[in-house]
């Protein structure tokens, strides 16, 4: 068995999947993992928003641009009027549950994961029917019941172990050696819907290869493979041939967006390789990441944004030593925070971290427990591996450097958003 990913952008338009049909014409046994069409899982948020604040009217317009852009790809895809039953189906349902059931704010994450997994929902029945009706008879799997998660929503994490009889069951079951699956979803013990966080579908790829002992994964993307920065960013980015696991995880974990952090653990168990491959040309090779690699030869620049600064210090001034910093990381924990770098002095303790909902509580929350905290926010994180003289005159100078933390390899850099 392989597992082929296509993201967003590579089944965003008819195009998109008329390609994804050639690239897979040739394969026997496979396993797809489909995310979401282009933007849908960022409208679908919307959507979500909207529903929160009891905006049932900005809801449905929003459910109903979303169909239609669905609809105009399934007509484009079979070249005449066309409806899929099960599209229908899936959006009614959407409507239904957007204006009938009353908002929780206590459930806010599990409405969350209940809307935007409409997003993987109807791109994989879309095309799940669209392979079968172009010749490549395959069978659409629920995500929701093969794959179990833990009981957090928003950002589950997958328990493998018992996920491993329901997809084995699953894929055992069915009449095809093709297989259609949703990225990003999957289902808590207590039945819910969960999603794995955003661009998630690579961690579901790649428990699936893991479950299904896969001979390989790879990855479809909208560039030549894995580069060594952004090149929306860092212009004159290039391709890297080769990488390790390990490599792999601390560029993900600093923010490159190759591929979702968690992808690469359900690899490593089962040492199966990971292709980063271009959607537009199966004859390019790509990016192969595994457990050993030739060394990678050019720095790597990976930025982060969306970060906020917060300096800690304790109002006895007493120093923020390591029982503090227990209570400090609970408490962030608590409130689903993430630091990305940990910068202290005496008597402070400076975390940057992802900005996200509950950030304003958690800083309320530390100053009740008795801190003193300062929020920065519009900050970035810079890493650079593999730095030379000339990146660091560029980078970590800036007057807009708050923190500079360097190894021999590595220098991070936390900055004003320029
Ligand atoms: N559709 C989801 C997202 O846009 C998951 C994914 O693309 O991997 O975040
Ligand atoms: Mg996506």
């Amino acid at each position: 068995m392989k597992v082929y990913k296509f993201g967003g952008a590579s089944v965003k338009n008819a195009d998109g999947v008329r390609n994804l049909r050639k690239i897979i014409d040739d394969e026997q046994q496979l396993f797809i993992i489909v995310s979401a069409m282009g933007k849908t899982t960022n409208a679908l948020e919307r959507v979500f928003m909207a529903a929160q604040q009891h905006d049932a009217k900005a809801a449905l317009a929003e459910i109903a641009s979303i169909r239609e852009q669905h609809a105009v790809i399934i007509e484009e895809l079979w070249h005449k009027p066309h409806t899929i039953e099960r599209v229908e189906e899936l959006f009614a349902d959407l409507e239904q549950f957007v204006t009938a059931t009353v908002y929780d704010p206590a459930e806010a994450e599990a409405w969350y994961d209940r809307i935007v997994a409409y997003g993987e929902l109807v791109s994989t029945t879309i095309i799940s029917e669209y392979l079968n009706y172009a010749g490549l008879p395959n069978t659409w799997i629920d995500m929701r019941r093969a794959i179990r998660t833990e009981q957090r929503h928003k950002d589950a994490e997958v328990d493998i172990e018992a996920s491993t009889p329901l997809l084995r069951a699953a894929v055992e079951e069915a009449p095809t050696t093709i297989f259609v699956g949703q990225g990003f979803i999957g289902g808590a013990p207590d039945g819910t819907t969960t999603t794995l966080g955003r661009e998630g579908s690579d961690y579901s790829a790649a428990v699936v290869a893991h479950i299904l002992d896969a001979e390989s994964m790879a990855v479809w993307k909208d560039v030549d493979g894995v580069l060594n920065a952004d090149p929306k960013i860092f212009p004159d980015a290039v391709q890297i041939a080769e990488l390790n696991y390990l490599d792999t995880i601390e560029l993900a974990y600093s923010g490159a967006q190759i591929i979702h952090p968690r992808t690469i653990k359900p690899l490593q168990n089962k040492n199966i390789p990971l292709y980063v491959r271009p959607f537009g040309d199966k004859r390019k090779p790509g990016t192969v990441i595994r457990g050993m690699s030739a060394k990678v030869d050019v720095p790597i620049l990976i930025l982060k944004r969306d970060q906020v600064l917060l300096t800690i210090r304790s109002r006895d001034l007493s120093f923020v030593l390591e029982e503090k910093f227990a209570k400090i990381f609970a408490l962030l924990e608590q409130f689903r925070i993430k630091a990305n770098l940990v910068h202290n002095s005496a008597v402070n303790l400076s975390l940057c971290v992802d900005r996200n909902w509950h950030i304003d509580e958690a800083v309320a929350a530390l100053r009740k427990a008795g801190f003193d905290v300062m929020k920065t926010e519009e900050m970035e994180l810079l890493t650079i591996r593999g730095y030379t003289d000339e990146l660091w005159r560029k980078y970590a100078r800036s007057p807009k450097v708050f923190i500079k933390q360097s190894t021999q390899t590595t220098v991070r850099i936390v900055r004003k958003k320029n």
